[in-house]
This record gives C-alpha cells, structure tokens and sequence, in this order.
C-alpha cells in the first residue's frame, strides 16, 4: 500500500521540501546556513512540514 502520493501534507512537505532545495541550490548564503530573507520563510515551511510529516508518521507507528 502506497497512498502518499495523494497525501495532501506530503504533497505540501514535498513542494516545500523542493522549494528549499531550489532556492538553496542558487543562494550562496542559504548554502552556508544564513538564511537570506527570501529563503528563510521556504527553509522555515519546509521544517515546519517535515516537523508535521515526521510527527503524524510517529503518530501511526510508522517509522519516517
Ligand atoms: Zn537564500
């Protein structure tokens, strides 16, 4: 069984985790870890979603 992919928080965790990887990919300060102000909002959703995602699969008993 292999629903996620019509899973709405891990559509949003996996837009953001992208959106991150993205914007960090051509920002040499979100490469080094300080966050500029556009990327610090996307690196924040992101955490927030995996936060959410990891939570909700412990939640289940399943592991992340
Ligand atoms: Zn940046």
């Amino acid at each position: 069984m292999n629903n996620r992919r019509d899973d709405p928080l891990f559509i949003a965790y996996m837009r953001s985790f992208e959106a991150s990887v993205t914007h960090a990919g051509a920002c040499l300060d979100c490469q080094e870890e300080r966050p500029c102000a556009v990327g610090d909002p996307i690196h924040t959703e992101f955490t927030a979603l995996q936060d959410a995602w990891t939570e909700r699969a412990r939640a289940e008993g399943k592991k992340p």
